[in-house]
């Protein structure tokens, strides 16, 4: 199915084929055709379904085809992302399919100057992107107004929620006097998300590329059982040993992701950091290096590899298995794309055996174990056994996300202590 065929104005379609895209994908495919019809929206499509272009589409064509035009201090359509990278990569995907229209597109989000955006703002805009946080604090100094919005979409809406936007999004909500027409993407779905959907959605249409919380058909999930203190060199064994380019390995903590680049180093391999430490222009160098190739591996936060664009991996490594279930859903989520061939892997120590049986339940599918011959685990096949009891799985339910990346400083001490154990070890082994 083409673009041209949906109807879209020649100036879109133009832009739309520089951008390489030729045909829809297939949450483009389902969501586009009803957004046109004005429907309200709850999709559940993953990164890199082309989501973006899915919701953006609709909004600017009905935008140019209303033929309005923003007044000083509005907005006409809202796109809340949850972080700054997310936003920031919405706006410049909204530039480029705006780019021959008169349309005017904004981004507004922390670790920003308010004041530059306050100035961007000023003349009124057709599409701000805005994390929840920010947005509030323009709307409380009288920056922008969106009560009378024509468009409203919440993209990676389970993430706002786990970041704890929920009162942040009501606050939003009541600004608005219109009814605009709104569209909820996200990628994973609970409770809570359900009732958020049914307080703000009208008779929504409903759609999903994917089975819920599922993943590509074509990833190959392994795990990898091995004792924490012998994880960094299990990585570089591995990475060194299979050849493996392109590696995204994701960790719980800004130090974890520190203390690994620096021992890949040690080891030849060139790692690049992403993590909320590090200023956003740094971030996108290093993805750069990363896409180039320059960089063989890179180390990430979740927080600040949301959003990040990358097109497609051939490895993804959970060096610490995610907090929540469905953060490995996100994760991975990087591999396998657009029926490519995926590899995802993870490194269990005995304390994350239970999300791996907690990610098994969510993806319904059984995770192949593969020992690493040398790095085999010490006597952990009674751990193993408890914790696919019940009472366990329940205590695991209430734990919470990670958003700030911040250890307690127990685990810290406990973790730099196993890091510098092992580095004590690999010396020797090397003498
Ligand atoms: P998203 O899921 O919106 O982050 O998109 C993932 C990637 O797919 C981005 O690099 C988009 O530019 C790209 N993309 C989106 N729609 C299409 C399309 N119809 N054809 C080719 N690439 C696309």
């Amino acid at each position: 199915m083409s673009f041209s065929s949906q109807g879209f104005a020649p100036e879109i379609v133009k832009a739309l084929t520089e951008c390489g895209y030729q045909k829809l994908t297939p949450i483009q495919q389902k969501a586009i055709p009803l957004a046109r019809k004005g429907h309200d929206i709850l999709a559940n499509a993953q990164t890199g379904t082309g989501k973006t272009a899915a919701f953006a589409l609709p909004v600017i064509q009905q935008l140019l085809d209303s033929k309005k035009s923003a007044t000083r201090r509005t907005a006409r359509a809202l796109i809340l992302a949850p972080t700054r990278e997310l936003a920031e990569q919405i706006a410049v995907n909204i530039a480029d399919y705006t780019k021959y229209t008169s349309l005017t597109v904004t981004s507004v989000f922390g670790g920003k100057k308010m004041s530059s955006q306050e100035r961007a703002l000023e003349p009124g805009v057709d599409i701000l992107v805005a994390t929840p946080g920010r947005l509030q604090e323009h709307i409380e100094e009288e920056n922008v107004s969106i009560a009378n919005l024509e468009f409203l979409v919440f993209d990676e809406a389970d993430r706002m929620l786990d970041m704890g936007f929920v009162n942040a999004i009501r606050n939003i909500m009541m600004e608005v006097n219109t009814s605009p027409q709104i569209m909820l993407f996200s990628a994973t779905s609970s409770a809570q998300m359900n009732k958020l959907a049914s307080d703000i959605l009208r008779k929504p249409k409903r759609i999903s590329v994917d089975p819920e919380n599922t993943t590509a058909s074509t990833i190959a999930h392994v795990v990898y059982p091995v004792d924490e203190e012998r994880k960094t060199e299990l990585l570089s064994e591995l990475i060194g040993r299979k050849n493996w380019q392109q590696v995204l390995v994701f960790v719980n903590y800004k130090e974890t992701a520190n203390e690994i680049v620096k021992e890949l180093k040690l080891d030849g391999i060139k790692a690049v950091l992403c993590h909320g430490d590090k200023a956003q222009s740094a971030r996108r160098r290093a993805l750069e290096e990363f896409k180039e190739g320059k960089a063989r591996v890179m180390v990430a936060t979740d927080v600040a590899a949301r959003g990040l664009d990358i097109a497609d991996l051939p490895h993804v490594i959970n060096y610490d298995m995610p907090f929540l279930a469905e953060d490995y859903v996100h994760r991975i989520g990087r591999t396998g794309r657009a029926g490519k061939k995926g590899h995802a892997v993870s490194f269990v120590s005995r304390e994350e055996e239970l999300t791996v049986v907690q990610v098994e339940t969510l993806i319904q599918q059984r995770i192949r174990r593969v020992e690493q011959p040398g790095y085999e685990p010490k006597n952990r096949d009674a751990y193993i056994d408890k914790v696919n009891t019940k009472s366990a799985f329940k205590n695991r339910k209430g734990r919470t996300n990670n958003p700030n990346e911040d250890q307690s400083s127990a685990e810290r001490r406990m973790r730099l202590k196993n890091v510098i154990q092992n580095k004590a070890r690999i010396t020797k082994l090397k003498k």
